[in-house]
C-alpha cells in the first residue's frame, strides 16, 4: 500500500511538472502585451518567450531574439511602446538554444545590431547546421564583461551547465529616485536528456552548474526576471500590476527561493546520475 501510495504521489507529480512544461511550451508564440519592468527596461517578448529591451538616447539594447515566427511579435511590441526596431544597436542573449537566439541572424539583418555572445556559446551561434542561427559574433564576451550604450551598462554573468556560455545579464535600474538590481537568469534547468554524469561531449557540465548556482545565489537581486516568463511568474505579476502600487517584478525573496529550489533540483539530480553514470535526465 505505502509502494503504491509513494508511487501514485510520484506519478500525480510528474504528471503535474509534465503538465506545467506543456503549459507554459504552449505560451511560446502567443502574444504579450509589452511591459515597462522599471526604469529604462522592458519585456517585449512572447507569453513565455522573454525578450528584454533597454531604451537609450544612443538607441535600444535587446536581450534575446527567440524563433523568426515570433519576429512580428516582437516587432509589434517595440512599436507599442513607441520606440523603433530599427533603432536597436546591440543585440545579447541568454543561452544558444534555439528558444532565444534562433532569430539573431534576422534581427542583425534588419536592424545592423551588434550581436555579441559569451565565449564558450559563440560557436552553436555561428553553426550553420539545422535550427542553429548561423549569425556572425561582433564580440565576444567573458565573465564579468561590461555593455555599454547611451548611459546604460549590463554586465554579463557566466552561469554555465544548461550551455557552456549561458549568461545571466545584471543591470543597475535608475527608477523613480531609486536604483534596483535586475538580474535576468540565463537558465538554471537541467533539462530531460541531459547527461550529468559521463557527459562525453561536456565534460565538466556538473563543475558547470555548481559554477552558476555560486553566481547566482551571491547576486544582489531585486527585479527577478529570467529567460522564460515562467521563471519569474510573469503573467501572474503583470495581473498583478496596478497604477501606484508596488512594482511586482520587485521580488528579491522570489528570485532567493527560485534559485535555491533550481539548486536543489540540480543536486538531487546529480545524485541520481552518479548512481547511474551516463543516464539522461528522464
Ligand atoms: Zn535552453
Amino acid at each position: 500500500m505505502k509502494t503504491l501510495l509513494r508511487c501514485s504521489a510520484l506519478f500525480l507529480s510528474v504528471v503535474a511538472v509534465a503538465n506545467l512544461a506543456a503549459a507554459s511550451r504552449a505560451d511560446w508564440h502567443v502574444e504579450f502585451p509589452p511591459v515597462k519592468i522599471a526604469g529604462n527596461l522592458y519585456y517585449v517578448g512572447t507569453a513565455d518567450l522573454a525578450i528584454y529591451l533597454i531604451h537609450t538616447p544612443a538607441g535600444n539594447i535587446l536581450i534575446n531574439a527567440n524563433y523568426p515566427q515570433d519576429l512580428p511579435l516582437l516587432r509589434k511590441s517595440i512599436a507599442q511602446l513607441g520606440f523603433n526596431y530599427t533603432d536597436t544597436k546591440i543585440l545579447l542573449i541568454s543561452h544558444a538554444h534555439g528558444d532565444h537566439d534562433a532569430a539573431v541572424g534576422l534581427i542583425k539583418k534588419e536592424t545592423g545590431a551588434r550581436l555579441m555572445v559569451m565565449a564558450p556559446d559563440v560557436a552553436p551561434v555561428e553553426s550553420t547546421a539545422t535550427g542553429r542561427p548561423g549569425a556572425k559574433v561582433d564580440r565576444v564576451l567573458h565573465d564579468g564583461d561590461t555593455v555599454e550604450l547611451g548611459g546604460s551598462t549590463l554586465t554579463a554573468r557566466l552561469t554555465p551547465g544548461h550551455t557552456p556560455g549561458c549568461t545571466t545579464w545584471t543591470m543597475r535600474v535608475a527608477d523613480g529616485g531609486r536604483t534596483l538590481d535586475a538580474v535576468i537568469i540565463g537558465s538554471p534547468n537541467v533539462n530531460v536528456g541531459f547527461i550529468l554524469v559521463g557527459n562525453k561531449k561536456y565534460p565538466q557540465i556538473a563543475d558547470d552548474y555548481v559554477r552558476c548556482f555560486d553566481v547566482l545565489k551571491k547576486l544582489p537581486a531585486d527585479l527577478f526576471l529570467g529567460a522564460h516568463g515562467g521563471y519569474f511568474g510573469l503573467k501572474e505579476k503583470f495581473a498583478a500590476m496596478q497604477p501606484g502600487g508596488p512594482n511586482p517584478f520587485v521580488d528579491p525573496a522570489g528570485y532567493t527561493t527560485y534559485v535555491a529550489t533550481k539548486a536543489a533540483a540540480f543536486r538531487q539530480e546529480w545524485e541520481r546520475q552518479k548512481l547511474n553514470p551516463g543516464s539522461p535526465k528522464p
